[in-house]
Order: structure tokens, then C-alpha cells, then sequence
């Protein structure tokens, strides 16, 4: 079943078009990656998802249903967004920070009760935020403050979770601990996942498809097998690849090479 469908999206900030004609589908339960050279639009197609942007062109449906006509508050229970980052403008701390994801629940008066305390807490040990979740937003690390936004994320319990790269600052002990806490809500909730990520080899190991953007359009889209080929990555990176498999997970593997070997 379609959890996601997108339809002939077009769209440009200004002039120049961003994504162009992008169609695709996501089933319940996938993991997709996004992968694509830097300015392909990677970012500008997660956030039509969220509605964030309105296409110019061509529509959105969740679970059958046109983003345009769902309400804030309804999409906000549906979809999850780990953005790259985020500025706050006024101190705020962790834990104030991963209780935002409960928003989209609360009641009239806007308190959080005791359920939306004890699910905040629960995400912050998921992602070992807990033990700095008195300490403000701005006091730390880039890996600290990602770990946070994908607790904020999963205390909102959505249906889709979209994440823009949300390793891009964390050692390799988070990224695979992070990839594994996605994986794991993934299997377990049957929760359907949108990951941007510069990391080709952590995406080809835990999505179950790829899809490879190139200059605001789908350049392929498959399983990991399929789109992480030499041929298809030289092309649209511009640059030498080695592409193997890995040995323990059998998942092809890049390695960037110098023009000078
Ligand atoms: P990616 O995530 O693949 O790096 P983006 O979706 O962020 O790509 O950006 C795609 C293109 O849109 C880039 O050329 C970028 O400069 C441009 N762009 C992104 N955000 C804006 C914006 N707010 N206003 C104007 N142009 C933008």
C-alpha cells in the first residue's frame, strides 16, 4: 500500500526549477534514502512532503489523501521532521525542546500532562539525549542537538518520520546507533521512513530503496543493489567511484577515488 505518493512535483523558489516532474511512491513500512549531489533538491522534496513548500506543479497524497487538504494539526501527527538543524530564537531546553513533539496532541489550554512527560523522557533515553535534558538547546554539540531533534521526533509518534541528514555531526557510534533506533521504530511500528543522507554506504545498508536525485529530478529509483552502481553514481556526482560490497552486510559499498590514481 502507498503510504506516500508523489505526482509530477514541480517546483522553484525563484526562476530556476528545483524538483522537476518528480513522481514517486513510498509503501507502508519502507525505508527510503535520498541520496544526490549537493543543490539536487534533496532537502526542497523532503519539505514538500511536510508541506513546509506547496508545489507549483503536480501533488502530494498521504495515505491517499492530498496534503493540501490536511489540516496543521493532523499532519503534524502524521508526518515527523528532523530538520538539519534548528535555530532557536529564545533559550529553551532539552527537555522543553522534545516535549514540542507532543504538540500536536495537547489540549485546548496547551499543558502537557504526565503521558506527554513520560513519552518525551522515553524518547530521550532512546537517544541518549536524557542525562543533558535540563541543559539549554544552545549549550550543545551538533551531535548532542541532532540527537535531541530525533527525540522531539519520536515523541511526536508519527506515521512518517523524515529526516534530514540526522548523522551529518555524529560519530560513527551515533550514526549507526541512530540508523539502528530508526530501523528498530521502523520494524517494530511499521513506521515509514524518508532519510536524506550524504552517506551512500549507511543508506544503501539500512533503506530498503534508494532514490538518487539529480539536478531537481529522479535520476533512479530501486534497490540499493540497482542504484549504487559505478555507472549511475560517476554520473550523476561527477566523480571516480570504487563500488564493492560490503562483506558483512553484502550491500554495494563506494569509495571516492582521486582522479590521479
Ligand atoms: P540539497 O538538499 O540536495 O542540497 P536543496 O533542496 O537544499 O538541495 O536545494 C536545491 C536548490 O534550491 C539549490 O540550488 C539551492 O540553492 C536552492 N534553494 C534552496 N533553498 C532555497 C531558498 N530558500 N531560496 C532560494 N533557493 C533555494
Amino acid at each position: 500500500m502507498n503510504m506516500v505518493r508523489v505526482s509530477r512535483v514541480g517546483f522553484r523558489y525563484i526562476e530556476e526549477w528545483v524538483l522537476r516532474d518528480i513522481s514517486f511512491s513510498i509503501n507502508k513500512g519502507e525505508v527510503l534514502g535520498v541520496i544526490g549531489p549537493n543543490g539536487s533538491g534533496k532537502t526542497t522534496l523532503l519539505k514538500s512532503l511536510n508541506r513546509t513548500i506547496t508545489p507549483e506543479q503536480g501533488d502530494v497524497f498521504i495515505d491517499g489523501t492530498n496534503v493540501k487538504e490536511i489540516k496543521r494539526r493532523e499532519l503534524a501527527r502524521i508526518v515527523g521532521t528532523v530538520p538539519q538543524e534548528a535555530s532557536m530564537i529564545f533559550p529553551i531546553t532539552v527537555l522543553e525542546m522534545v516535549l514540542m513533539g507532543r504538540a500536536p496532541y495537547l489540549g485546548r489550554l496547551n499543558f502537557e500532562g504526565e503521558k506527554d512527560y513520560a513519552k518525551a523522557i522515553m524518547a530521550m533515553e532512546m537517544t541518549d539525549t536524557l542525562p543533558f535534558s535540563s541543559r539549554n538547546i544552545d549549550a550543545l554539540s551538533g551531535g548532542e542537538k541532532q540527537r535531541v531533534l530525533i527525540a522531539r521526533a519520536i515523541a511526536q509518534e508519527p506515521v512518517i518520520m523524515l529526516l534530514d541528514e540526522p548523522t551529518s555531526f555524529l560519530d560513527i557510534k551515533h550514526q549507526i546507533e541512530i540508523y539502528d533506533l530508526i530501523k528498530g521504530l521502523n520494524s517494530r511500528n511499521d513506521l515509514t521512513v524518508v532519510i536524506v543522507s550524504h552517506d551512500i554506504n549507511l543508506a544503501a545498508q539500512y533503506c530498503n530503496r534508494l532514490l538518487l536525485l539529480n539536478n531537481g529530478r529522479v535520476s533512479k529509483i530501486g534497490s540499493p543493489e540497482d542504484v549504487v552502481t559505478k555507472e549511475n553514481i560517476e554520473e550523476v556526482y561527477g566523480c571516480r567511484v570504487l563500488v564493492d560490497r560490503n562483506p558483512v552486510t553484502e550491500k554495494p559499498r563506494i569509495t571516492p577515488l582521486s582522479r590521479n590514481l
